[in-house]
């Protein structure tokens, strides 16, 4: 195990080099929301509303926003799954944010944010699973448990190649079948969130409006 990969041998770091085992944002958001709504229901016998959504929806990217920069552009971290990603900085992160949440009596945002947080976290443990790779659960106890290094001297092409090799991956037999359960999570959540009432659409189109007439 080496600290110093090169860009090529990154792609072997990420599974089977298919480009899907990086679980894409849009996913992440899927997956909060039709864990976040379900809860709700469940708990609380309503429809969730739309600032915790909105507090949903950046938790839910929190730690890639967090990872991926420090690790590909500024390098200070050896992989893009790793502090954000480890159960020792989310557990007491999420739990400053609710703390914080409670304090301006709004708890509803600050658990909406955690939730969408952790959601983050197994949606990547399983994520490999899908393309005949094992959970990779090591991020999760990062700094305890080391992770592979490497130096990635080009971020913007190594986000592209990403996408290329994922384009090229839903060519295959096993991409379409991906392609068929992406396509479910995404019609899934959407049918949730109008179900729900669209939480969150209003206040969008207003400031898009209010942005678009200046
Ligand atoms: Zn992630």
């Amino acid at each position: 195990m080496g600290t110093n990969y090169t860009a090529s041998t990154t792609e072997t770091t990420h599974g089977s080099g298919n480009g899907g085992s990086l679980m894409w944002p849009w996913e992440h958001a899927a997956v909060a929301y039709i864990g976040y709504s379900v809860v709700t229901r469940v708990t609380t016998g309503e429809t969730p509303s739309a600032g915790p959504v909105i507090a949903l929806l950046v938790g839910s990217q929190l730690p890639d926003l967090i990872d991926k920069p420090l690790a590909w552009w500024l390098q200070l971290l050896p992989s893009g799954r790793s502090l954000a990603h480890s159960l020792v900085f989310a557990l007491p992160f999420v739990t400053l944010g609710v703390w914080m949440a409670r304090r301006y009596r709004r708890t509803d945002l600050g658990v909406a944010l955690g939730v969408g947080y952790l959601l983050h976290l197994p949606g990547d443990v399983v994520y490999p699973v899908l393309f005949g790779d094992r959970p990779a659960y090591g991020f999760l106890f990062y700094p305890f448990v080391p992770r592979e290094g490497y130096v990635e001297s080009d971020a913007l092409g190594k986000i592209t190649r990403l996408f290329g090799d994922f384009l090229g991956f839903l060519g295959t037999p096993r991409g379409m079948m991906y392609l068929s359960g992406e396509l479910g999570l995404l019609v899934v959540a959407l049918w949730l969130w109008v179900w729900d009432g669209k939480p969150g659409f209003s206040a969008f189109s207003r400031r898009l409006r209010g942005a678009i007439a200046g």
